[in-house]
């Protein structure tokens, strides 16, 4: 713990994100800025970028709009969850997951998590099915996809609904499916943190069932019909996609897998040093490829709030995400039956924390953060 603070951080977050694609953006302001046409939304742009997506992903259909957490009202109003049904949703993980669920009128219900994983148990989930069970809705979290083939048994078993909370797992494939194509309904978010993020917000639908993305498109735009604009079919959101950000986003999907590749390759550099580390209490999320998408890299540490310091001091930038199980936040909590506890969510609150993983990091940066973690781990 003697090794000399660099004059430099790391920070969590690169402040260089778009740096490389500056003029492109100023260009793109500009073009479409001063285009005769006047349209900022859901135009040629949003569908070249839909279309993308949708070829790359093998998908049906991929329906952009506002947000992450828009997407998932979206896909849950698409598979008609409403007033008096139960969503079992994870008890750690971020508020949209619950939310979305209550904004719909519904119930959501909490399962505890793998303490190893922190994604959702499909053992325990299906303990909490009842008869109001309207879907299952599993999160992706950190680096690992949920167990989505046992979920899918689950769905098909019990004949209940499945959507996919995959926001933060764009580029992940478990078992040649890719995240997102499990559920009925997948989500991706662009909000700038996630590993596809943009500079504002938006995000999209995916789904192999061509007439589950016909509903989200009405949806997204207060229940119209394409081609019928003023004619409501349904009750609809403001949910529409920004033509400066959709052609942003074209441009940079290219990249997107090499960045991805640079997440695993660090990520997989700072599992192989940290495994040794698990008897002295920080313990590595599991190595491989196969269902993982590096968004985030998390560990678990005893003494999380002494290694956070540290780092700090070391001037490496992390952050505990997240610090309290979702049922136990008083927004949620009326939500959860007096008495009932999900231990390992509980757990996983107090010790995970999430360190630097973004591509702009250096061979060096890398190795510093990694240093900095073992010399910790040493005392
Ligand atoms: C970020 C995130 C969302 C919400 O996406 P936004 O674009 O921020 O609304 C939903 N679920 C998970 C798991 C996320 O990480």
């Amino acid at each position: 713990m003697t090794a000399p603070a660099r004059t430099e951080r790391i920070p969590f977050f690169p402040p260089d994100l778009f740096e490389a694609d500056r003029t492109v953006l100023l260009d793109l302001l500009l073009e479409l800025g001063l285009s005769p046409e006047q349209r900022f939304i859901l135009g040629e742009h949003t569908r070249r970028f839909e279309g993308l997506l949708r070829e790359a992903l093998g998908a049906a259909d991929v329906v952009a709009c506002a947000s992450g957490t828009s997407a998932l009202d979206l896909a849950l109003t698409a598979v008609d969850v409403g007033p008096g049904d139960e969503v079992v949703v994870p008890a750690f993980g971020c508020a949209p997951l619950a939310s979305s669920v209550v904004q719909l009128g519904a119930t959501p219900v909490f399962a505890d998590i793998d303490p190893h994983t922190m994604v959702a148990d499909p053992g325990d989930a299906e303990r909490r099915i009842t008869g109001r069970t309207k879907a299952l809705m599993p999160a992706h979290m950190f680096s690992v996809m949920a167990d989505m083939p046992r979920f899918a048994g689950l769905a098909r078993r019990h004949g209940v609904r499945l959507v996919e909370d995959s926001a933060v797992a764009q580029g992940a494939v478990l078992d040649g499916t890719p995240a997102g194509l499990w559920g009925e309904a997948g989500v991706f978010s662009f909000v700038q943190v996630k590993s596809f993020g943009m500079p504002g917000e938006g995000g999209v639908v995916v789904t192999r069932d061509a007439a589950l993305g016909e509903r989200v498109r009405m949806l997204r735009n207060h229940g119209q019909d394409g081609s019928n604009r003023f004619l409501h079919h349904v009750i609809g959101r403001n949910s529409r996609f920004d033509e400066i950000q959709a052609a942003f986003q074209v441009h940079r999907f290219g990249g997107l897998p090499q960045r991805l590749e640079r997440r695993a390759a660090i990520a997989a550099y700072y599992t192989e040093r940290f495994a040794p580390l698990a008897e002295r209490g920080i313990v590595p999320p599991p190595a491989g490829t196969d269902g993982r998408c590096y968004y985030v890299y998390t560990v678990l540490a005893d003494r999380r709030r002494e290694l956070a310091a540290h780092l700090q001091e070391q001037g490496v930038d992390c952050h505990a995400y997240y610090p309290l199980p979702l049922p136990q936040h008083p927004a949620f909590a009326v939500f959860a039956a007096p008495g009932d506890r999900w231990p390992h969510a509980e757990r996983a609150a107090r010790r995970a924390l999430s360190l630097p993983v973004h591509h702009r990091l250096t061979d060096a940066d890398v190795e510093y953060v990694a240093d900095a973690v073992c010399a910790f781990a040493a005392h």
